[in-house]
C-alpha cells in the first residue's frame, strides 16, 4: 500500500550546504547520494561566498541557475516557496563544524529532512535543542557517521549482539593521520584552517575531528555505551589552541574496558581507523584501510579472515548483504560506506511522507541521539583533560 505513495515513485530530491569548490566532503557526499539512483542534487548554498557559490552550482553540477542559492536562508526559502513536486526534500550540510547547528535547525523548521555532518553541532547545549527541534518537527534527522556504513562493520555488530564473543571485555579503537604534523593551517589550507579554530571547529580539535568517529565505532559496534573517561589531550604543534592528539581510557557499560587513541600528527598514519574487540570466546578486528575483510578470532578455533560480499556474511549479518553492491573480491569502500546511510535516511524519509512504518529490514543510519553522544564525549574527554587526566563521568 505504502509503496504507491508518490514519494515511492520518484527519486528524493536534495539541496546541499557546503561542498563548494575546493571542499572536501561535499563531493564525496554528492558522489555517494547518487550511488543508488534514488537521490539528484537540485540545489545547493555550495560556498561562504555567495557569488562562488552560486557559480559552482551552475558551472560544476549544472544546476538551474535560480536553484544555485547565496546563502542557505535564501535557499530554504525559494524552496519552500516552489510547488511540492519541484522543492527539495532535504537539505545536507556539509560546511564546517559551526554553521551545523543553524542550517539543520532552519531546515527542519522549514520542513525539510536533514542530513548533517559529524561532528553534530559545537557543542551540547546545541545538540540537545536539536534534538528536540528532531522530535518537534517529526522530521528525519540523519547524522553521518560513515564509519558505521560499511558492511563488516555492521556483521561486527551483529556477531557481538548474537553473543559469538561473549561477553565484551576490552575495546581498543585508534584513529591515527598525520596531515596535521605541520602547521598548515598557516598555509591556509582551507581543511585545516577551520579545524584549529575552537570558534569553528568547537571545545576539540582531533577528538572532535576524528576521536567522535572512534566513539560512535565502539558503541556502535559492541552495543555499550561509555560511562566514564579518562582523557589526556594535547597540541603538539606549537601555537595550536586544540588539540592535535589525545589518549583516553575508557570504562563502558557492564564492566568493559577500553582504549580510544586519536592523533592527527602520527607520521606515517593516513586514515589509520580500526577497532579490536575482545570478548570471553574471542575477538574480532577491523581496519577501515582494509573494509572488505573481518578478522574474527575464537578461542579455541583457527583465526578466520570473513570477506565481503560472500553468502556466510549475509548468512550471519542482514544489513551487511543489504549495505553491499559488488560480488566478493570486488572492493568496495568509502563512497559505498556513506550511500549505505543515504540508503537508511531514504527509506526513513520514504516511511514519514507516506506516514507509513519504517520497513523492518531498513538500513540502519545514525541519528540525532548519536550526535548527542558525540558532543558529550567531546565535552567529557575535554573537561578530564583540563583536570589533569581526571576519570570523568559521561553525562546520562
Ligand atoms: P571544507 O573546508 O573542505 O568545506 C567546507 C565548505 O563549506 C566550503 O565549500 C565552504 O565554502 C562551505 N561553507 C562554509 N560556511 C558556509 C555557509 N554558511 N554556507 C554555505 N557554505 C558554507 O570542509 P570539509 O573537510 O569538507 O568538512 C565539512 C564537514 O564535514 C565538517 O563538519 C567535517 O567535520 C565533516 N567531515 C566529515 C568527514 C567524514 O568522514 N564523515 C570527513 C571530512 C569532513
Amino acid at each position: 500500500m505504502a509503496k504507491k505513495h508518490p514519494i515511492y515513485q520518484r527519486k528524493i530530491r536534495m539541496g546541499m550546504v557546503g561542498g563548494g569548490y575546493g571542499a572536501f566532503i561535499g563531493d564525496v557526499h554528492r558522489r555517494a547520494a547518487n550511488l543508488d539512483g534514488q537521490i539528484e542534487c537540485v540545489a545547493g548554498a555550495f560556498d561562504i561566498d555567495p557569488k562562488k557559490g552560486k557559480q559552482f552550482g551552475v558551472e560544476e553540477l549544472y544546476l538551474d541557475p535560480s536553484r544555485s542559492y547565496g546563502s542557505f536562508s535564501e535557499m530554504l526559502k525559494a524552496e519552500k516557496a516552489l510547488p511540492e513536486d519541484k522543492r527539495i526534500d532535504f537539505v545536507t550540510i556539509v560546511t564546517p563544524n559551526f554553521v551545523h547547528f543553524p542550517v539543520a535547525k532552519a531546515a527542519l523548521e522549514a520542513g525539510f529532512h536533514v542530513m548533517c555532518e559529524k561532528p553534530m553541532t559545537l557543542d551540547v547545549k546545541e545538540a540537545k535543542a536539536l534534538q528536540k527541534i528532531v522530535k518537534k518537527t517529526g522530521k528525519v534527522f540523519a547524522l553521518n557517521h560513515n564509519y558505521t556504513g560499511y558492511p563488516m562493520v555492521k556483521l561486527a555488530k551483529d556477531m557481538v549482539k548474537k553473543g559469538d564473543l561473549g561477553k565484551i571485555l576490552k575495546i581498543i579503537v585508534q584513529y591515527p593521520q598525520a596531515w596535521l604534523i605541520r602547521p598548515i593551517e598557516k598555509t591556509g589550507q582551507q581543511q585545516a584552517s577551520w579545524r584549529v579554530d575552537p570558534k569553528r571547529s568547537g571545545a576539540a580539535g582531533c577528538m572532535g575531528d576524528i576521536g567522535t568517529h572512534a566513539e560512535n565505532l565502539a558503541e556502535y559496534i559492541t552495543g555499550l555505551r561509555i560511562v566514564e573517561i579518562c582523557g589526556d589531550l594535547t597540541a603538539f604543534v606549537a601555537g595550536r589552541k586544540l588539540d592535535d592528539d589525545g589518549n583516553c581510557l575508557i570504562h563502558f557499560e557492564k564492566g568493559a574496558k577500553g582504549i580510544l587513541h586519536a592523533s592527527q600528527v602520527s607520521a606515517g598514519h593516513e586514515n589509520d581507523l580500526a577497532i579490536w574487540v575482545y570478548g570471553e570466546n574471542g575477538s574480532l578486528e577491523w581496519h577501515q584501510e582494509h573494509p572488505n575483510q573481518l578478522m574474527v578470532k575464537p578461542v579455541d578455533a583457527p583465526i578466520q579472515i570473513w570477506s565481503r560480499g560472500n553468502g556466510y556474511v549475509g548468512a550471519k549479518s542482514a544489513l551487511a548483504a543489504k549495505g553491499t553492491r559488488l560480488p566478493s573480491g570486488h572492493p568496495e569502500a568509502f563512497f559505498e560506506a556513506f550511500a549505505n546511510n543515504y540508503m537508511g535516511f531514504v527509506e526513513r524519509i520514504r516511511a514519514c511522507e507516506s506516514k507509513s512504518k519504517l520497513a523492518a529490514d531498513a538500513m540502519d543510519v545514525p541519528d540525532v541521539d548519536d550526535g548527542v553522544r558525540g558532543m558529550q564525549f567531546i565535552e567529557t574527554v575535554v573537561k578530564s583533560s583540563k583536570a589533569g587526566a581526571k576519570w570523568t563521568k559521561f553525562p546520562k
